[in-house]
């Protein structure tokens, strides 16, 4: 048996390796469980906290946290918002209202919520709290199967430290060490655009409306925040958007007016502008013998409708009920057949996500007359029929595919 350097070794039954917003869901969603549970990361919880990035999510990933009891702390701090403005170049604008929501029974007011990686971390990491061991930050120095239990051997607090268990789960994000280690195979392609970000104040509150504006450049989102502020999500090709990040601000904004529109007067440019380039990808598997990866350690996608982290929580809430009925029956979680219930259920869900928005981006950034012409009659039919409208948004939600069952209703 593999010892510390103070010849330990620190018995859990599921290492979560990655704090981020997934990772600690599934923390949250394994609460009461009877399971020990570590939570590892590269970074400490202050620093991890620190990124600036502005997410929509969706009526599934409230119904998700109100299940875990997280999503009554975490509501004042999000914008709801009651209108998706959908346009293509400029017009052919179809309105998503609350009222083309799924309906389910805790039907909430809005379609949708935007909140910032800095306020939804620090509220996740504060409610997770003393629940689970945290090693943070931690360099993970080695995995190791010993037996049936993994060794995790991390460098923490200037100490070696020796973690097993049963079940370690790649939180871990796009360069998942836990599914490198663990020899899982991805698939998947890179975008000849990146996503250009920023915060943006404007002279007029953006009335609670999410806009997602099709150019052929590519999607253009314009996200509202607390405070009258909003996020956006720019997607541009590569050099345009590394372009555009080291102009002066006003060089920005005269370019951005166009494809923001006047809607909200005079803008002014608040946070630091950010590029990331966009990749899609999708892990063969989700799982190994004693492994689970959730979250873009599994997936990665295309910005455009505000998929990722929506679907990184669907994968943790969905392992955490797969783990509770596991351990309801007296089964051994880092059983492969246990695992790959996990797989079956989320795997095809995701990858339909993933090809749903690689295929918008590809149909709205092209100007090929028969593509412009199949896209305007798209959009004519979702803006006549609303039952078109609610069956787009059920799918973009999540109410289409399985939804986890929760414990309560706290929220
Ligand atoms: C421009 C842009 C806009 C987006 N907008 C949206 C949106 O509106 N809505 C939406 O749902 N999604 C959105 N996404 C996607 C979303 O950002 C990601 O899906 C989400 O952040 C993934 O979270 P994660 O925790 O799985 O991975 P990450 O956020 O990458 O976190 C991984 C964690 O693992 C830790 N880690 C990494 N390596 C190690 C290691 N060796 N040892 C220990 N710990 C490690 C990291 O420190 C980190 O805490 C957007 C993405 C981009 C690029």
């Amino acid at each position: 048996m593999t010892e510390d350097a103070a010849g330990q070794l620190h018995p859990y039954d599921v290492v979560i390796v990655g704090a981020g917003i997934p990772g600690l869901t599934l923390a949250l969603a394994l609460r009461g469980s009877g399971l020990r549970v570590a939570v590892v990361d590269a970074l400490a919880p202050e620093q991890a906290a620190q990124r600036s990035r502005v997410y929509a999510l969706t009526l599934l990933t409230r119904r998700i946290w109100q299940g875990i009891g997280f999503w009554h702390t975490v509501a004042p701090q999000l914008q709801p918002f009651h209108t998706i403005h959908l346009s293509d170049t400029g017009q052919n604008v179809v309105r998503f209202r609350s009222q083309d929501g799924p309906r389910c029974r805790d039907a909430a007011p809005g379609i949708g919520y935007v909140g910032e990686h800095q306020a939804i971390l620090p509220t996740l990491q504060a409610q997770v709290g003393a629940t689970v061991d945290w090693y943070c930050p931690a360099e993970l120095m080695e995995l190791r199967r010993a037996g049936r239990p993994i060794h995790l051997h991390l460098r923490h607090q200037g100490e070696v430290k020796v973690l097993s268990a049963p079940l370690v789960v790649g939180a871990d994000g796009a360069q998942s060490p836990v599914r490198q280690w663990a020899g899982i195979p991805t698939w998947g392609w890179g975008y000849w655009q990146s996503c250009l970000t920023t915060i943006l104040e404007p002279q007029f509150d953006h009335g609670g409306i999410a806009y997602e504006r099709f150019w052929p450049s590519g999607p253009f989102a314009i996200l509202p925040l607390p405070a009258g502020r909003c996020g956006i999500v720019w997607t541009i090709p590569h050099a345009e958007a590394h372009r555009l990040r080291q102009v002066t601000p006003s060089t920005f904004l005269n370019h951005l007016a166009p494809v923001y529109g006047s809607q909200m007067g005079e803008l002014q440019v608040q946070g630091e502008r950010q590029v990331f380039p966009v990749r899609l990808m999708q892990a063969r598997r989700y799982v190994a013998t004693g492994v689970a990866l959730i979250g873009d350690a599994a997936h990665g996608c295309h910005p455009v409708g505000g998929q990722g982290l929506n679907l990184g929580i669907r994968d943790a809430a969905s392992l955490a009920q797969v783990l509770r009925e596991a351990v309801q029956r007296g089964e051994d979680i880092g059983d492969l057949r246990v695992l790959r219930r996990y797989q079956r259920w989320r795997w095809p869900e995701n990858l339909w996500s993933l090809l749903f928005t690689d295929l918008l981006n590809r149909v709205f950034s092209n100007q090929f007359w028969p593509l412009v012409f199949l896209r305007r009659l798209g959009l004519l039919l979702l803006r006549a029929l609303t039952p078109l409208r609610r069956l787009a948004l059920a799918f973009m939600t999540g109410y289409l595919g399985r939804p986890p069952r929760l414990n309560d209703s706290s929220g």
